[in-house]
């Protein structure tokens, strides 16, 4: 084929050979691929580039290199780099084969992240029925005994109601106080929502929980959406404790006073 002849044995062969033939470019010794970029612009800038036609013998060691030796990229960046120099049949799919079954990729790449499908909150028959609660810290300018260092915050999910409560720790006995005290035996709430703080999430709120026959729904971890009401309501206090004290030291007599709004 290198001096002209054409494969005369089987016809179909050489008519393949002779339509691809003005694809291809014979340079000293070494078949080049002749490739036009569909791209408008860099169709003005290189109308045709010149690709090293590989054979099969040497592809693996092109995909080592590329992939391999180039911080192991994803297969669309591969077959674009590989691309610019080299060419031969089904060359994107076996690049994509390569990365692919890659052990290294593997082991060390993030797999592919599923998301659990949003679900609506079911809506309350009662207005105090659900409770969406948090805990919301600021820091005191002079921290002494008597400063409040967190606010409990609890916000009826249908009522909007709020009701903010200090306190000076986020324990789990502190919490489950509150709660008791100023929720369950106030309102008699069936639901409280809260995120997934160790107050929250103690053996002991649990099991108070459990008697007074009160369901408790937490968010996801890292996904505190599911209590937005809070979080947006915290957004809120925060604006308005700022605007309305000189520092963070003048906030705790205003949340006493202002207990419930
Ligand atoms: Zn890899």
């Amino acid at each position: 084929m290198c001096n002209g002849d054409l494969p005369i044995q089987t016809e179909a062969l050489a008519r393949k050979i002779v339509i691809q033939s003005d694809y291809y470019v014979y340079e000293d010794n070494v078949l080049y691929h002749l490739h036009s970029s569909r791209r408008k612009r860099l169709n003005q800038v290189d109308p045709v580039v010149k690709q090293l036609d590989v054979p099969r013998s040497l592809r693996e060691r092109v995909l080592q290199e590329y992939h391999d030796q180039n911080s192991h990229v994803g297969t669309d960046e591969m077959y674009e780099s590989i691309r610019n120099k080299y060419f031969w049949i089904n060359m994107y799919s076996d690049v994509h084969l390569w990365t692919k079954s890659s052990l290294a990729c593997k082991a060390g790449k993030p797999g592919k992240q599923t998301k659990a499908p949003l679900k609506s909150l079911q809506i309350e028959s009662t207005i105090f029925e659900r409770f969406h609660i948090d805990h919301l810290s600021f820091q005191p300018q002079t921290v002494t005994s008597m400063c409040y260092v967190c606010v409990f915050f609890a916000c009826g999910a249908f009522s909007l109601y709020c009701i903010l409560l200090p306190c000076y720790t986020t324990s789990a006995e502190e919490t489950a106080n509150l709660l008791f005290d100023n929720i369950f035996m106030v309102y008699g709430c069936k639901s409280i929502l809260s995120d997934r703080g160790a107050g929250f999430m103690s053996k002991l709120l649990a099991e108070l929980c459990r008697l007074l026959g009160i369901k408790q729904i937490r968010t996801s971890a890292r996904h505190p959406c599911t209590n937005s009401r809070c979080e947006k309501f915290n957004a809120n206090i925060l604006n308005a404790l700022r605007t309305h004290c000189e520092g963070y030291k003048d906030c705790p007599p205003l949340i006493a006073s202002e207990r419930q709004f």
